[in-house]
């Protein structure tokens, strides 16, 4: 079967429908994070950073930072973590594991703990 994607939408959905079940019948609490990709474009990466708008009020909380960081630098992501500190979204990054590549000013602002 040839592969066919789906809508991101349809995608947190289901894992936020997932997520919601697994608390209820276990009792255990989640929370859920977006994750966009390095090798994303700038236009992907700040339309995975608006599904956190869309589902407010959900268990999804946060935006992520993940994949090739050798072979994707940060930039085409500025905007995206940009868009979600300026509305208060909780973000992460993977960072320093493939490069010495310093995130910390650029995509997710003072530390939050
Ligand atoms: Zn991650």
């Amino acid at each position: 079967m040839p592969f066919r994607s789906f809508p991101k939408v349809d995608a947190v959905e289901t894992v936020d429908r997932a997520a919601e079940e697994a608390i209820r019948t276990t009792g255990i609490e989640a929370r859920l994070i977006l994750c966009t990709l390095r090798h994303f474009s700038r236009d992907q990466s700040l339309e995975t950073a608006r599904l956190l708008e869309r589902f407010s009020g959900s268990r999804v909380v946060a935006l992520d930072l993940a994949a090739d960081e050798a072979g994707h630098p940060i930039d085409a992501h500025v905007p995206a973590f940009r868009w979600a500190l300026e509305r208060g979204y909780a973000r992460t990054a993977h960072a320093g594991e493939a490069t010495r590549e310093r995130l910390r000013t650029r995509l997710t602002g003072p530390p939050r703990r």
